[in-house]
């Protein structure tokens, strides 16, 4: 039983990942082709919260995942942020409401 779930869910994972390659691919394509809609697309900063244009951003891989800012200033704070949050969790307290 425990194996059917595992390789069940080892299937959906590989579903998965091929749709997420197939989706990202076609969208690379509509941007790149015929400089469609999505061109214009509002984000949001995740150091400053502030919203720009996403072809405006400052772009880059953290933790596998493409992120975008607003500036270099704030992609540079934002790893900066990172690092110290794993290096020294325990100083920010403010979080940690119990
Ligand atoms: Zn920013």
């Amino acid at each position: 039983m425990i194996r059917l779930l595992i390789i069940g869910l080892l299937i959906y994972l590989g579903y998965r990942l091929i749709r997420n390659f197939i989706g990202s691919a076609e969208s690379s394509q509509n941007v790149d082709g015929n400089g469609g809609p999505r061109e214009a697309e509002l984000i949001q900063d995740p150091q400053c919260g502030a919203y720009f244009l996403r072809q405006r951003g400052v772009k880059a891989e953290i933790e596998g995942r493409t992120v975008y800012f607003c500036g270099q200033d704030c992609l540079n704070a934002y790893i900066a942020h990172l690092k110290n949050g794993r290096n020294g969790d325990n100083r920010r307290g403010e979080e940690r409401v119990s």
